[in-house]
């Protein structure tokens, strides 16, 4: 089977200068791994005083590179002013950014704008781990007949995310393909990272999970950037990271391959089986709880009681080779879940 050949966006996170722009380009296009360059122009800062961009007078620097070096160009746009400039500057390619598919005001202009071009246009997902709106974004689009749209998945702000800037949360990004399957879906390493020193492990996960392709930050000089610096790699560092990357096939015809996935398939849908099973049987065993309350007059939480469980249960973490994050989660739906049986039991 042929090798995947994904497609490689790169470029730094801002235009910062003619020559930068410049420069990064040619390096990026000289590696012959990259296809399209990518650069902010208006940056959507989280707090003020902090570089905010270039602005429009960065889109002839980025026309000039993508004459020099034939790579296409795609930037980020935010409302329509951005897309009118963009427009008459022969950009490429579009992605919306996490904060502004977050808002959905923003999201409905920005379509808007957008109406019924044929350029490739990319819904990066929010900053909250809301799946709604990151599919809000792309039907706004659809509602606005664009048609050639792509998914960016470049973390969750907020949530468990420890050395990560943006906790991935791969399941979000994994049911978005699911509900869109025909969009292809790109994975952006350097936002989820924030660090260069993870992209290289975050991008081979989105290759082992059939992504089909990379948006990397990239940038010259990556510590003198005046956006995002520790996550920017160089040049040529991008070209070694997409060397790095291991494709792996989808399916392989070893018999010995096909068996031994069978039988350890089997074992899975069994064990799932009796996890459940043991599930129904706790909540039935709830239920005995929340009747033996009822007629005693106790109410249903007992907090004390609940710690103590989460206690027990997350000082094993370790030892089940389990992180407590996943733990904490587990518990927290059987909680709840718990409680809804004991209440539907008071109300008998
Ligand atoms: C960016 O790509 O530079 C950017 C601002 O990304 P995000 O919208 O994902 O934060
Ligand atoms: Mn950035």
């Amino acid at each position: 089977m042929e090798p995947k050949r994904p497609l490689i966006i790169a470029g730094p996170c801002s235009a910062e200068s003619e020559e930068q722009v410049l420069a990064t380009a040619h390096a990026l296009a000289s590696t012959g791994k990259v296809d399209i360059l990518r650069a902010g122009v208006w940056k959507p800062r989280t707090k003020p005083n902090t570089f905010e961009g270039m602005g429009v007078k960065a889109l002839p620097w980025l026309k000039k590179a993508k004459e020099q070096t034939g790579l296409p160009l795609a930037i980020e746009v935010a409302n329509t002013s951005h897309v009118e400039s963009a427009m008459k500057h022969d950009i490429d390619i579009f992605w919306i950014g996490a904060r502004t598919t977050s808002n959905p005001f923003s999201m409905q202009e920005v379509a808007e704008a957008l109406r019924g071009t044929e350029k490739m246009v990319y819904v990066k997902n929010p900053t909250s781990s809301d799946i709604e709106l990151w599919c809000g974004g792309v039907e706004r689009l659809l509602a606005c007949g664009v048609k050639n749209l792509g998914l960016i998945h470049r973390g969750f702000a907020g949530y468990g995310s420890g050395d990560l800037r943006n906790a991935p949360m791969w399941h979000i990004a994994l049911e978005m393909r699911r509900r869109m399957p025909d969009l292809p879906i790109i994975c952006d390493p350097s936002h989820i990272c924030g660090n260069r020193e993870y992209i290289k492990d975050i991008s081979q996960q989105a290759a082992d999970l059939d992504y089909d392709g990379f948006m990397i930050e990239s940038h010259i000089n990556p510590d003198m950037a005046l956006s995002d610096a520790k996550q920017q790699l160089t040049p040529e560092a991008v070209a070694k990271l997409v060397e790095s990357i291991k494709w792996r096939a989808g399916e392989s015809a070893s018999q010995a391959y096909q068996m031994t996935l069978m039988s350890l398939r089997e074992q899975i849908d069994s064990l799932d089986g009796e996890i459940l099973q043991l599930l129904a049987e706790r909540m039935s065993v709830a239920e005995d709880i929340g009747r033996i309350k009822r007629d005693n007059d106790v109410r249903i939480l007992q907090s004390l009681r609940w710690e103590s469980i989460a206690e027990r249960t997350l000082a094993r973490s370790a030892s089940l080779g389990l992180s407590i994050e996943f733990l904490q989660t587990l518990l927290d739906a059987i909680h709840v879940e718990s409680i809804n049986h004991q209440n539907k039991v008071m109300k008998e």
